[in-house]
């Protein structure tokens, strides 16, 4: 874990600009993630809308900085975060195209627009689960989601799947999806060169796959801190990918308590269907104890578990 920090930390210290425009918060950078995503919200559900490059714009600006602020990063364990990872399991597809298991071929093209609906045709939300794996809390996780028969999307960080890619396994075998959340986990990966870019998205893409073992597929991506731009969306749809934002921001990683998490989700869920939570970044004791309270309810009030569209 010490490496962990001073090499996270030697990433913040290159962006030194990052840190500037935060005007703060080392921390932040790792954590706020992915407030950015939201900036979709507004537009999320429309297919073409969201801004587009989902990112920053709002998101980031906003969001993120705004948000995290302050204490929220620098207080929170995480902080010293900067990656984000998702995985996913292609394997299952969606109904349309079933991404196969086992094809030599590169990944059919997808949109390059974020996503933000769900595959189910019903009243339906898609579960998110950022920054992991990490060990304890993803595996809390999954046996939450399993007591509720809830599916999700794990957006996985790839130096975290690089080195815990058992746990990359187990959330596969439970059936989820994959997410690549980039290697580093770098909010301001947008300011970056396009070269960095495609790195952390494909490189991530890589390591994820590596860990989940043959045939698994990541069918999404999403920019730690929703730090999207036309560029990393289209590497990643090129490859693949969906570029995939959310509708809630639960903000759990600020460890605001259990009720308020559970709160913002009952208050915030008319927005649309993706829920951002986070396994990884620190102490999640909250979002799993939210995740207790929120999953019989959703299922209590006629909610399906879904998936994010892919095309
Ligand atoms: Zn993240």
């Amino acid at each position: 874990m010490a490496r962990l920090t001073a090499r996270r930390r030697h990433l913040t210290m290159t962006v030194v600009s990052v840190l500037l425009l935060a005007a703060t918060i080392p921390g932040c950078v790792a954590m706020a993630t992915e407030d950015s995503g939201k900036p979709e919200r507004t537009q999320g559900m429309s297919p073409s809308g969201s801004g587009t490059d989902g990112s920053s714009g709002t998101g980031r600006g906003s969001g993120t900085i705004g948000t995290g602020g302050g204490s929220g990063t620098g207080g929170s364990p995480g902080a010293a975060w900067s990656v984000g990872v998702d995985g996913k399991p292609g394997v299952s597809g969606t109904p349309s195209s079933p991404l196969p298991s086992s094809s030599p071929s590169p990944p059919e093209r997808v949109s390059a627009e974020l996503t933000h609906g769900s595959e189910s045709p019903g009243k339906a939300v898609n579960l998110t689960i950022d920054d992991g794996p990490e060990p304890g809390w993803t595996v809390k996780v999954l046996d939450v989601l399993r007591k509720n028969g809830a599916t999700a999307t794990f957006c996985i960080i790839g130096s975290r799947a690089k080195e815990y890619p058992a746990l990359v396994k187990k959330v596969v075998a439970a059936g989820h999806r994959l997410c690549d959340h980039s290697v580093d986990h770098n909010v301001a990966m947008d300011k970056r060169s396009e070269s960095y870019q495609r790195q952390q998205v494909l490189d991530a893409r890589k390591m994820i796959e590596d860990a989940a073992g043959a045939g698994v597929k990541v069918p999404y991506y999403r920019a730690p801190g929703g730090a999207f731009t036309p560029y990393s969306r289209e590497v990643a749809a090129s490859h693949g990918m969906r570029p995939l934002g959310w509708n809630v921001d639960t903000r759990d990683w600020q460890n605001p308590g259990t009720d308020k998490i559970v709160a913002t989700v009952k208050r915030e869920l008319h927005e649309g269907p993706t829920i951002l939570f986070h396994d990884g970044g620190g102490n999640r004791g909250q979002t799993v104890a939210a995740l207790e309270e929120l999953l019989p309810w959703l299922k209590e009030q006629g909610y399906a578990f879904g998936y994010p569209t892919i095309r």
